[in-house]
């Protein structure tokens, strides 16, 4: 499989080698507007092959992301301490105008998957500017955060993480919904697990994994000043889900015609990711609380949205 990469920053390059050390490409092209540093990352990262799996890792130009089954979107500026993923966005905006034509051009028949953040802001532009069908453009949205609160509900209930099923949806970002009514162990409801194992999910124990899922991010940029090893490995994740076709049910971000009597609104619900990107999106049973919750996020974004002018 081939997969280019714009944007050889922490995320753009992490995600290159992940996507080596789980064999998932063969061929990757890293593009940067610092060529310097997409030969660095590419030849760094090509120097990790013969301790994991035979890929082919290179630095080049537009031209060269010809035949991408997947492009990674990881271009832009990244996000500073005190900043709120929608304080990047006009700054991404710019940046998206320039390279979405150029991507186009090169690969017409790529899956565009975005992660510069505000996520699902960037996606929405991309989906805008690109006029791809539906499915071929989206954003790992909140597969991160939903990956976190899986492993605090593990933890709580002290059970592997792998038998824990639950979203965050909405926004990647402060508005986002944790879909407490329809987290499920063995097919249970958490709740009723948690009071089986005698481990109450109680309100100070739901308070305190909402506080942890929400804020993580900003802990660890508060900490090493951005991320890269969760999303890079997570965008491999959905790049072998695409690969394999493999119909995983993932939270990704992408542009949604109704959600919560909000129209055309870019945002994480689970959806099912195979060949050709998101293939079908789900419509989650809420709670009257999480009902609003959503809807609230959703006009967050779809305001955001649409303060950029294309
Ligand atoms: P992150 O932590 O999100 O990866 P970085 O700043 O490390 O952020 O990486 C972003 C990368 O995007 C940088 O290497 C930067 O050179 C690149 N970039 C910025 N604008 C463009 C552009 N118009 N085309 C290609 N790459 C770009």
């Amino acid at each position: 499989m081939k997969v280019g990469i714009v944007g050889a920053g922490a995320v753009g390059s992490t995600a290159a080698y992940a996507l080596v050390l789980q064999g998932t490409a063969s061929d990757i092209v890293l593009v940067d507007l610092n060529t310097k540093l997409a030969e660095a990352q590419a030849q760094d990262i090509q120097h990790a092959t013969p301790f994991a799996w035979s890929s082919r890792v290179r630095a080049g130009g537009y031209a060269d992301l010809d035949g991408s089954q997947v492009v990674v979107l990881a271009a832009g500026a990244a996000q500073r301490p005190g900043d709120s993923r929608l304080d990047l966005l006009e700054r991404n905006a710019a940046v998206f105008r320039q390279i979405v034509p150029a991507v186009l051009d090169n690969a017409p028949d790529a899956v565009l998957l975005v992660a510069s953040n505000p996520v699902d802001v960037v996606t929405d532009i991309v989906a805008r500017l690109s006029g791809l069908p539906a499915g071929r453009v989206f954003g790992s949205g909140t597969i991160l955060d939903s990956a976190r609160f899986r492993a605090l509900l593990a933890e709580h209930l002290g059970i592997s993480p792998t038998s824990v099923h639950a979203y965050v949806l909405g926004e990647h970002g402060d508005s986002e919904v944790l879909w407490w009514s329809g987290a499920t162990a063995g097919g249970i409801p958490v709740a009723e697990v948690a009071a089986q194992l005698g481990r109450p999910l109680d309100d100070a124990a739901r308070a305190t994994i909402d506080e942890s899922v929400r804020r993580a991010a900003y802990r660890i940029i508060d900490g090493k000043g951005a991320t890269w090893f969760g999303i890079g490995a997570g965008l491999s994740r959905i790049i072998r889900a695409i690969n394999k076709d493999e119909r995983l049910l993932l939270s990704v971000s992408a542009l949604t015609p109704e959600i919560e009597g909000i129209a055309d609104v870019t945002l994480s619900l689970p959806r099912i990711v195979g060949a050709g990107g998101v293939l079908e999106t789900l419509n989650p049973a809420f709670s009257d609380e999480e009902r609003g919750a959503l809807r609230r996020s959703a006009l967050v974004l779809r305001e955001a949205a649409d303060s950029v002018k294309l």
